[in-house]
C-alpha cells in the first residue's frame, strides 16, 4: 500500500506491508543492520527504516547517502525500543537518485539561514523550510476558508495595470520585448489590487483578493520584498469600525487555525527557531488588540524618552521601530492605530470631519510592526475628486474609479494583509526572505 509518512504515523496498521518513498535524511550503519531516517515532505517527522544487511546487496546499500531518493516496501511495526515508536523493516529497496556526499551540501551540520538562501532550490529539503512551507500552504487554505465561510467572494484583480494606488515611486514598468511600453500605452505590475477590488465590493458586496504584488522597494529590510503576496478584503456597507473588527477576527482565526492544524510543524519551529513562538501565538489569539488614534500614538512615543533612529514628531509616518515600541514595550499586545494625518496616507481614504485626518487603520504586531494597512474609503464623488485634484493626480486615468462613486456609491472599507508578514509572525522566523520559497529582493532574482 502506497502511503505518505504523515498518514502512516497517524495510523495503527501494524504488521501490514507498506510502500513509502522519500529522501534520506540520515543513514546510520552498524555491522549487520542500518537505520535510515526517511522524510517524504508530508511531515516534519522522519520515518525510521530498518535494513538488515543480509537481505541486500552491499554496493547498493552504500549508495543510500544523505539526500538520496529511495522507495521502500516493507513491514510497518512498533519498534522494540529506542526513541522511535514505529518503523518499517525494509523488504525491497529502490534507489531513484543518489546524492554524492562530496557534493550534496545538506549534510548533518547546521547551515546558516544566509547560506541556505543561496541554495534556495535545496533549502526546501531541510526540516525548517519544510515546516515553513507546509505552514504557508495551510495558512493560504485557512484564508480562503475564512472568507468562504463568511460569504466573501474570491475576486481576481489584474497583475498588469495602470493604477499605482499608493503612488510612491515603487512601480515596476511592464514592457513588451520589442517596445518600450505595453503595446503603445504605459503599464506596470500591480502594487495593490485595492482599487479594482473596490469595484468588486461595489457589486458583490464582500470580496477578497489573494495575489502577487510588486513593489520596487529599494530598501533592504527584514519585512520588505519586491514580490510578495497580499490578501485584500473589501466590503460594502462596512465602516472603519467594522473594518477593525474584521481585521482582528481574521488574524485571530488564522493563528488559531495554525495552532489547531499545524501542531507538529509549530512544535518543531518552537523548539528550533523561536522558543517563545507558541506562547506568542496563544497570547495574540486570546487577547484584545489595543486601538488608539495616531495622535495618541505620537504622544506615547514622544513621552517614551527613547532615542529613535527616526525622530518622532506629529505628522511623521510611523517606522518599524516606532511601531514595535508601541506593541512590544508600551501596550505589550497588537495595536491598531487609526486616524492618521491625511498627508501621509493615500488619496482614497475617507476624510474625518476635522479635515486633517483620515479613517486609516494600521494593525501592528510584535516583531513585525505593520502587518495590515487599511481604511474606510472615500465614498463621496465630490470629495474624492477634490482630494485627487489637491494632490495633482491624473483624474482621467482613474475615471473608472471615480465613476464607481458616481453611480450607487456606498460606504465601504477594506485592508491589505501582507502574507509573508503573517508568515513571519506564525513561524517565528525573523527575515521575510525565509518565508517565501524564492524571495525577490533588489539584485536577487536568480532563484
Ligand atoms: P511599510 O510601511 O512596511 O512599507 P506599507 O504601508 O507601504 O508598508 P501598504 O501599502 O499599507 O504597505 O500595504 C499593505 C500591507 O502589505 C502592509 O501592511 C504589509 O503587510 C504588506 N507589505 C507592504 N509592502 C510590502 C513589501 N515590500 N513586502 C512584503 N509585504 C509588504
Ligand atoms: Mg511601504
Ligand atoms: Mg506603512
Ligand atoms: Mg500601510
Amino acid at each position: 500500500m502506497k502511503i505518505r509518512i504523515v498518514d502512516l504515523l497517524k495510523s495503527d496498521i501494524y504488521g501490514i506491508d507498506v510502500y513509502v518513498r522519500g529522501w534520506v535524511r540520515t543513514h546510520r550503519q552498524s555491522k549487520n543492520i542500518s537505520f535510515i531516517a526517511l522524510n517524504d515532505g508530508s511531515t516534519v517527522h522522519n520515518l525510521q527504516i530498518v535494513i538488515e544487511h543480509v537481505k541486500f546487496e552491499k554496493n547498493m546499500l552504500k549508495t543510500i547517502t544523505t539526500g538520496s531518493a529511495i522507495g521502500i516496501k516493507g513491514k510497518f511495526i512498533r519498534s522494540a525500543g529506542g526513541k522511535q515508536q514505529v518503523e518499517v523493516i525494509a523488504g525491497d529497496i529502490e534507489v531513484y537518485g543518489i546524492a554524492d556526499p562530496q557534493e550534496y551540501p545538506l549534510q548533518k551540520k547546521e547551515h546558516s539561514l544566509e547560506y541556505l538562501r543561496e541554495i534556495a532550490h535545496l533549502r526546501l529539503r531541510t526540516n525548517t523550510f519544510g515546516a515553513i512551507f507546509r505552514m504557508r500552504h495551510n495558512m493560504a487554505f485557512a484564508i480562503h476558508r475564512y472568507f468562504n465561510e463568511r460569504g466573501f467572494f474570491y475576486f481576481n484583480t489584474p497583475i498588469i495595470t495602470i493604477s499605482d494606488s499608493e503612488g510612491a515611486g515603487e512601480l515596476f514598468e511592464v514592457k513588451t520585448e520589442l517596445k518600450d511600453d505595453f503595446f503603445g500605452s504605459p503599464a506596470n505590475l500591480t502594487v495593490s489590487g485595492q482599487l479594482e477590488g473596490e469595484l468588486g465590493a461595489l457589486a458583490l458586496a464582500a470580496i477578497y483578493t489573494f495575489s502577487p504584488t510588486f513593489r520596487a522597494e529599494n530598501s533592504n529590510t527584514f519585512r520588505h520584498l519586491s514580490e510578495f503576496w497580499m490578501i485584500e478584503p473589501e466590503v460594502a456597507f462596512n465602516d472603519i469600525n467594522d473594518n477593525m473588527d474584521l481585521a482582528e477576527d481574521f488574524l485571530k482565526y488564522l493563528i488559531r487555525y495554525a495552532l489547531e492544524n499545524c501542531e507538529s510543524d509549530l512544535a518543531f519551529l518552537n523548539d528550533n527557531v523561536d522558543n517563545g513562538l507558541m506562547d506568542k501565538l496563544h497570547f495574540v489569539a486570546n487577547n484584545e488588540f489595543m486601538r488608539l488614534p495616531y495622535s495618541k500614538a505620537i504622544e506615547i512615543l514622544q513621552e517614551s524618552g527613547r532615542q529613535f533612529d527616526y525622530p518622532v514628531k506629529p505628522g511623521i509616518d510611523l517606522c518599524a521601530e516606532h511601531e514595535r515600541h508601541l506593541v512590544e514595550e508600551y501596550f505589550r499586545r497588537p495595536v491598531i492605530v487609526t486616524d492618521y494625518p491625511k498627508e501621509i496616507k493615500a488619496f482614497y481614504m475617507k476624510q474625518n470631519e476635522d479635515g486633517k485626518t483620515v479613517r486609516a487603520m494600521d494593525v501592528l504586531f510584535p516583531k513585525i510592526g505593520e502587518i495590515i494597512g487599511g481604511s474606510e474609503r472615500e465614498a463621496d464623488y465630490t470629495k474624492l475628486l477634490q482630494r485627487m485634484k489637491e494632490l495633482n493626480m491624473n483624474t482621467e486615468k482613474l475615471w473608472w474609479y471615480l465613476e464607481s462613486r458616481k453611480f450607487g456609491t456606498v460606504p465601504h472599507s477594506g485592508f491589505g494583509l501582507g502574507f509573508e508578514r503573517l508568515m513571519l509572525f506564525i513561524t517565528g522566523m525573523t527575515n521575510i526572505r525565509d518565508v517565501i520559497p524564492f524571495p525577490r529582493t533588489p539584485r536577487n532574482a536568480n532563484f
